[in-house]
């Protein structure tokens, strides 16, 4: 069967960010997200050309485009963050794996919002995020940045659609800007995906808001926690609280076509399968 989606996973960078297209391939994806660097440390040493070359024939010699691949920013980095100092380590971070997505060829980088630490207002920390993204669009060339939405866990914002749409308004270029919807990360949230009217609710109020056209990726992910429990909890597709309708409503769904659909679930050795599955939904 002929199928328009791009299922695949976050797979590992271990060895070297050229490694990714391999482990890409090796679990049947024809899409994928990576870290550029260790996502939890600061710094990393520049890519080699070495390295560049090499991930560049991987990806060649996989199959992938820039646009089905995903990279995710590291988990340090909070762009909101109301301490100037703090925010500008994260901000020069933020532009350092900008400019690795541009090295690698790649066109798309997700990151999460922010928080604001219960200092500053979710709205001041909205301005603080678009105004890092401005600099760091200004400092780059050729890569979109990809806001997820959150789970709204602790004091990250991101959680509303409406916190993805200012944060879009208040940037200079939008035609550099995308967002991620992760399908944990939404029923956690509050938005429902539990019934086919739901789902079509719940993609609706995003397209309102926010607008399909910036939809450039999604993370597919079922979850361990109860709908809007605000908790972060990813699962294995099937196994959590996610009925199996709103993985299949996407996979029928055109608009959710071409772009990456990203597994982060919590048992990497099961992706081949969950793939699979995931194919397995779709109505021919
Ligand atoms: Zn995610
Ligand atoms: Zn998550």
């Amino acid at each position: 069967m002929k199928t328009n989606k791009r299922v695949g996973a976050h797979v590992s960078t271990s060895g070297g960010v050229f490694n990714a297209p391999l482990n890409a391939r090796a679990i049947g994806a024809t899409a994928f997200a990576m870290f550029t660097k260790n996502q939890r440390q600061w710094k990393a040493p520049a890519y080699t050309d070495e390295t560049i070359a090499l991930f560049k024939t991987n990806m060649k010699e996989c199959g992938y485009t820039a646009d089905v691949v995903l990279p995710h920013d590291g988990y340090l980095i909070n762009l909101g963050n109301p301490d100037p100092e703090k925010r500008r380590r994260s901000l020069d971070a933020f532009i350092d794996e900008l400019t690795r997505c541009q090295q690698l060829g790649l066109s798309l980088l997700n990151m999460h919002p922010g928080s604001h630490l219960r200092e500053i207002s979710e709205d001041d920390c909205l301005s603080l995020i678009a105004e890092c993204i401005n600099r760091a669009l200004e400092m780059t060339e050729g890569v979109t940045v990809v806001v997820e939405n959150t789970a709204g866990q602790g004091s990250n914002v991101g959680y509303r659609f409406e916190h993805l749409a200012t944060i879009i308004d208040r940037v200079d270029d939008t035609s550099r800007m995308g967002v991620c919807l992760d399908t944990c990360h939404s029923y956690s949230a509050g938005y429902d995906l539990s019934t086919r009217d739901a789902c079509e609710k719940t993609f609706k109020a995003f397209d309102d808001i926010v607008g399909m056209t910036y939809l450039c990726g999604m993370h597919i992910n079922d979850s361990k926690v109860p709908f809007e429990s605000r908790k972060d909890r990813h699962h294995s597709i099937g196994h959590g609280t996610i009925p199996m309708l709103a993985f299949e409503y996407i996979m029928n769904d055109p608009r959710f076509d071409n772009i990456p659909l990203i597994l982060e679930t919590i048992d990497d050795t099961i992706w081949p399968e969950e793939i699979k599955l995931l194919h397995g939904l779709e109505l021919s």
